[in-house]
């Protein structure tokens, strides 16, 4: 993503927010330091995927980027990270018709396992008994209450 002061190549993500088809990312330039925003155009993959009790819902990249970005909380993993890893998941699924929110759920966890243990064990600790991964968000809530 070209910077809009400097026209160089290289940003670093610092923020990135999403809504329904639009990624927000708040962006600083790694050759002149400032910073600036962009705002993206999610990119719709035509996947069903089928959940754990058999029922079938159209894929979401959204949803994908939250399982990873909870489990990652409070480790050092950065939103850069994050954003590659959201990549990986959907060049591994791209061009299927149909994934199971398990094969999703596998994949979230290679990609945390070469970047951060801490981010992978609490991912893997918990998905196993999941649907998809926005049941896993869920799970963190509780385990933050739990544990104050
Ligand atoms: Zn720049």
């Amino acid at each position: 993503m070209k910077c809009i002061y400097c026209g160089d190549d290289e940003s670093r993500v610092i923020d990135t927010r999403d809504s329904d088809r639009k990624i927000r990312r708040r962006r600083e330039c790694k050759s002149c330091g400032r910073r600036f925003t962009t705002y993206e155009t999610a990119e719709t993959l035509d996947i069903t995927v089928t959940k754990r009790d058999g029922e079938d819902e159209a894929f979401k990249e959204e949803k994908v980027r939250k399982g990873i970005r909870n489990a990652s909380k409070n480790t050092k993993v950065t939103d850069d990270e994050i954003e590659e890893m959201v990549e990986e998941v959907k060049n591994a699924i791209r061009g299927e018709k149909q994934v199971s929110a398990e094969d999703i759920g596998r994949l979230v966890l290679e990609a945390l396992k070469k970047r951060n243990e801490v981010a992978y064990i609490r991912f893997a600790s918990v998905y196993e008994s999941f649907d998809d991964v926005e049941s896993f968000q869920e799970e963190v809530e509780q385990l933050k209450k739990t544990e104050n």
